[in-house]
């Protein structure tokens, strides 16, 4: 082949014909309702609420705020357990809102928190779990449920790379008190920004309706200390769009997943996540783990190789959210070895659902070219 490839980015955002989006807006210029829990609004919280097997659904401004408000609405005390492999917002919403995280390791084969490690955590002040599905795997559903039921803890799950993941036929939105998902224009769905909680409790629904809305019961009454989460009606439209084309995008993503397994799956040296009995996964990520003894090359090196051939991976989750310079001296990422470790050896490949097999398979020949130097 002759001339410059072009470059592969880590991901792409999908995104509706722009006529679809067009006509979805076009009534706003006439009710003039742009914000503040509109029709658009209300529509997608139906739906999302059917697709994720949900019985409540509440939109947010981000993912971010979901997890936030949500810790707020339950008016937890205390300590968190939760896993210091995640994206920055996971840790930083449970120190915002006054708690304190307690970091529990995660297992070896799909890195979310390995719950055998969960009851040596609790203490006198533990209230609640908050796991994160990693990368489109979710967490031991089962395990963590019974150990929360055990000790009467609450559990909110950060399922920001969750969405349309199943656990034997149930969408990922069915499970703990509060699982919160991420519109962010990065993930498998989006809303540009965005974020949902999903919930039983229609209690806790009124609650988190009020935080988001500055706390506001009525004209003349405030009873939470509230900030402003709301989604607004363009955010809304745009899910309404994504939403109807969200199953065949996960079905392009899995072809390039199925085929980035095809290619390195055995490769010495090389880890995979492990295919979980009885989910149904979203291809939302593609994380190889490099273990240089066997593969010859370390993660940074694969990093700046597959750079130089103008393909873009990363290092995701690195470093550790315990090993953040803001909190510095507080926490000790050694006591999480499996999640360091991980950390330390991981990247995430190219994936999203334009991304063509032609450009999977330059991915995995630029993989493998560096293996055989090693
Ligand atoms: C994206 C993400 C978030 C935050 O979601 P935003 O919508 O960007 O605020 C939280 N947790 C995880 C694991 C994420 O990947």
């Amino acid at each position: 082949m002759s001339g410059a490839r072009s470059e592969i980015p880590v991901t792409r955002s999908s995104m509706p014909d722009f006529v679809e989006y067009c006509q979805e807006i076009a009534g706003l210029w006439d009710s003039r309702m742009l914000t503040n829990m509109g029709a658009k609004h209300r529509q997608l919280q139906g739906e999302l609420a059917q697709y994720l097997g949900a019985e409540h659904v509440d939109l947010l401004a981000n993912g971010h705020m979901a997890i936030e408000m949500s810790l707020q609405a339950l008016g937890l005390s205390g300590e968190v357990i939760t896993t210091p492999f995640t994206f920055a917002s996971t840790t930083h919403a449970i120190v915002r809102s006054g708690l304190e995280p307690v970091f529990c390791d995660v297992e070896p084969k799909n890195f979310t928190m390995n719950p055998q490690e969960i009851e040596r955590h609790i203490t006198k002040r533990t209230t609640a779990i908050l796991p994160v599905h990693v990368y489109g795997a979710l967490c031991d559903i089962k395990a963590i449920e019974k150990i929360a039921g055990q000790y009467g803890l609450k559990v909110i799950y950060d399922a920001a790379h969750a969405f349309g993941a199943r656990y034997q036929g149930q969408g990922a939105g069915s499970f703990g008190d509060v699982s919160c998902f991420s519109f962010h224009a990065t993930k498998v769905f989006h809303t540009v920004e965005g974020g949902c909680a999903c919930f039983r409790d229609a209690e806790f629904g009124q609650r988190l309706a009020r935080i988001k809305n500055f706390g506001l019961a009525g004209q003349e009454s405030v009873e939470e200390a509230g900030g402003n989460g709301k989604l607004d009606e363009f955010r809304a439209a745009m899910g309404l769009c994504n939403l109807r084309h969200v199953q065949e995008q996960i079905a392009k993503r899995r072809r390039a997943a199925e085929r980035y397994r095809e290619r390195l799956l055995g490769v010495p040296g090389l880890q995979l996540a492990a295919e979980q009995k009885d989910v149904e996964s979203n291809y939302a990520y593609f994380p190889v783990v490099f273990h240089p003894e066997e593969f010859g090359a370390d993660r940074d090196e694969v990093l700046s190789c597959l750079e130089s051939q103008g393909i873009r991976a990363r290092k995701y989750f690195y470093p550790l959210t315990s090993a953040f310079g803001c909190y510095q001296g507080r926490f000790d990422s050694d006591k999480t070895p499996v999640a360091q470790g991980i950390s330390r050896r991981v990247l995430t490949l190219p994936l999203y659902a334009d991304l063509t097999l032609e450009d999977v398979d330059r991915v995995c020949d630029g993989v493998l070219k560096i293996k055989r130097r090693g």
